[in-house]
């Protein structure tokens, strides 16, 4: 017989009034909502025992708003208004999605400030208000499932998601009307789910190999703290190539025309994914291929083969493991646990090579589609306090680096890529010119050495700062990322102590494919790069010294230089000025070194100049009485 908890009037917080709280995995196709119960975390089905829920939306002119399954059913009867994949639009910007939207059947329209809208029979409606009517969906069965409304949740996302991503994701979440405690990244909370934080120590391996896409994230473990210490991937790698693979043989093997239509195509994709899930189960499998001329193949197929057709996609995805233990820093016998997510990671193929690959046994036990939201489930269970002596404390990293733009267009980086959050750093800076008052600040994101190579998440200024000379304002810029990824900038000028401040909360983002790009462009443009900063700095410098002269040469000139002198410091200004219109910056740097030159002397009468003049001031005030 179970033994039951009573609760004790007068006891207060009794240690078993559990609060009710939830994971939830905002999937690109599909979505689950999961809660911990009786200890145990779950995800929650619907009336029919379904629980993924397929991430659609289908809009009616009546105003009637479908979800899911039977919103999926609505597309082909009614495209432009069932709405599917929303997650790959979430905190876009309008030209990100016109790229993306040329294969989608639905329209695109701009809505205010950027943010891009879909047109549909009740109006236009952004990706955030279409996710957040799968989140309501969840919110529902979860109130039903649990008898009340869940104190708070966790969202997971993709660890790639950048600021806006992040900052929509929640969005939709305070349209749904949840609170969300915390966003987790998406192989973190695998690793939560595996109860892998248990261990004191140690580096995970998350693989997540799903219909269309492939992430790999390296965590780390120490003391209790768990921190991702790099991600990598293949937005445009999944379980569809193998489908691929799988029905090209087909083809082959039944000799059907390489430029067979779209209907004999889509039903041989369907065919091969049928016969690849049935290959996890078993040694072979028998089918029979419909042709378009109404005739039948008959076919087997069995693993040996399937491992032929299929190897060299399951090892692309190693290169993205290589790439992710280099940038962690981690030699690959460190990775003690290697956890599988996505569907794809069902195929016995994938576990073995990706064992070989880590030299490890990876953890299966959990369904892989569903260990992100069970994960969810159990770090929303601790943050709403069910768990008081849990001291686990999650740390992601920031995707792609965060700086600030630079005199001459260069960005200088504040906090770079993969930084455990939270994070603040902060770097002093001064003013450029004598007088300045005022100070544009130029948030960007990427890993190039120019702004116009970068992303630019947000302006803003620091007015008020006292008219000094150029260089003596102390301005401190901090940045900090919380805990959710989202990111706020302060200036603050260190005399006066006025402030200003921003929230980047910018209307649209950018997909991990667009991450993945910026990193492999930096890498393939570093020459470049620096080439082109050092000009940058160098034609900067050559602006200021020459600005610098000519208001010294305005003011004592005539006094302290003789013809000759003088005719020598302007032919070097315009051999600098010369060297400036190359591209070449060792010239430009080689130009102002003979202007320095050139002028040491001219700047030494002139501190002479100036001390006289200070000492025979102070002999008439302080000796005069
Ligand atoms: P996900 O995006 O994580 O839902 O993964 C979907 C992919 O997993 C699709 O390509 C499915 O065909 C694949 N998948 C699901 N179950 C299996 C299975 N038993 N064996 C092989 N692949 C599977």
């Amino acid at each position: 017989m179970a033994l039951l908890q009573i609760s004790e009037p007068n006891q207060g917080d009794a240690p078993h009034q559990h609060r009710f709280s939830a994971g939830i995995d905002l999937g690109t196709t599909n979505s689950l909502v999961a809660t911990v119960r009786s200890g145990m975390a779950e995800t929650l089905p619907d009336a029919q025992g379904r629980h993924l829920l397929p991430s659609v939306v289908h809009y009616r002119r009546d105003g009637t708003v479908t979800v899911g399954a039977q919103a999926k059913s609505a597309a082909q009867g009614d495209p432009l208004n069932t709405l599917s994949s929303t997650k790959r639009f979430l905190g876009r910007g309008v030209n990100d999605i016109k790229r993306l939207g040329t294969q989608l059947p639905y329209h695109f329209v701009d809505g205010e400030k950027g943010m891009p809208k879909v047109r549909t029979v009740v109006g236009d409606l952004s990706p955030v208000e279409v996710s957040s009517e799968i989140l309501k969906h969840l919110h529902q069965r979860l109130k039903e499932s649990v008898g009340g409304e869940p104190e708070g949740v966790v969202i997971t996302v993709p660890a790639y998601f950048d600021e806006p991503q992040r900052q929509a994701t929640k969005d939709a979440a305070l349209l749904a009307g949840l609170n969300v405690m915390r966003l987790l990244n998406e192989p973190t909370a695998a690793a939560i789910a595996y109860g892998l934080d248990q261990k004191s120590e140690g580096v995970i391996a998350v693989y997540d190999f799903g219909g269309g896409t492939f992430d790999i994230s390296i965590l780390r473990l120490n003391r209790g703290v768990f921190e991702v210490l790099a991600t990598s991937g293949d937005s445009a790698l999944g379980g569809d190539d193998i489908d691929r693979a799988i029905a090209t043989w087909i083809m082959a093997q039944a000799g059907i025309d390489d430029d067979a239509g779209h209907h004999q195509m889509r039903r041989l994709m369907d065919d091969a994914c049928r016969i690849k899930e049935e290959l996890s189960d078993r040694e072979e499998s028998e089918f029979l291929i419909e042709k378009e001329d109404g005739t039948f193949w008959e076919g087997r197929l069995n693993r040996q083969q399937l491992h032929r057709i299929i190897d060299t996609i399951i090892r692309k995805t190693l290169v993205p493991c290589r790439r992710a233990l280099n940038d962690a820093g981690i030699a690959l016998n460190r990775v003690e646990d290697v956890v599988m997510v996505g569907g794809s990671t069902r195929m016995p193929r994938v576990r073995q090579l990706v064992g070989a690959f880590f030299q490890r046994e990876p953890h299966v036990a959990i369904d892989p589609d569903r260990v992100v939201a069970i994960g969810a489930a159990m770090q929303a269970d601790i943050l709403v306090g069910n768990k008081p002596d849990s001291d686990m404390l999650l740390l992601d990293v920031i995707p792609l680096s965060l700086g600030l733009e630079m005199m001459g267009g260069l960005a200088e980086k504040i906090i770079p890529r993969n930084t455990t959050i939270p994070v603040a750093r902060a770097q002093e800076f001064t003013t450029y010119k004598d007088g300045q008052t005022a100070m544009a600040i130029h948030v960007v994101q990427g890993e190039r050495e120019l702004v116009s190579d970068c992303r630019s998440l947000a302006r803003f200024e620091l007015r008020g700062i006292p008219a000094m000379a150029a260089g003596a304002a102390r301005i401190r810029v901090t940045f900090q990322v919380d805990a959710d990824g989202l990111l706020s900038v302060v200036a603050h000028e260190a005399v006066t102590g006025i402030e200003s401040r921003i929230e980047v909360k910018p209307s649209y983002g950018l997909g991990d494919d667009e991450v993945a790009r910026m990193i492999q462009e930096s890498m393939a443009h570093a020459r470049e790069d620096m080439d082109a900063r050092n000009l940058r700095e160098q034609n900067v410098e050559a602006d200021r010294v020459v600005e610098a002269l000519e208001a010294a040469l305005a003011a004592d000139g005539e006094q302290l230089l003789s013809p000759q002198e003088r005719q020598a410091i302007d032919d070097a200004i315009a051999h600098l000025r010369q060297s400036q219109k190359g591209s070449d910056w060792s010239r430009v740097k080689e130009a102002i070194s003979a202007l320095n030159r050139s002028s040491t002397e001219f700047a030494a009468r002139r501190m002479n100049a100036s001390i006289q003049l200070a000492l025979s001031g102070q002999n008439v005030d302080t000796f005069g009485e």
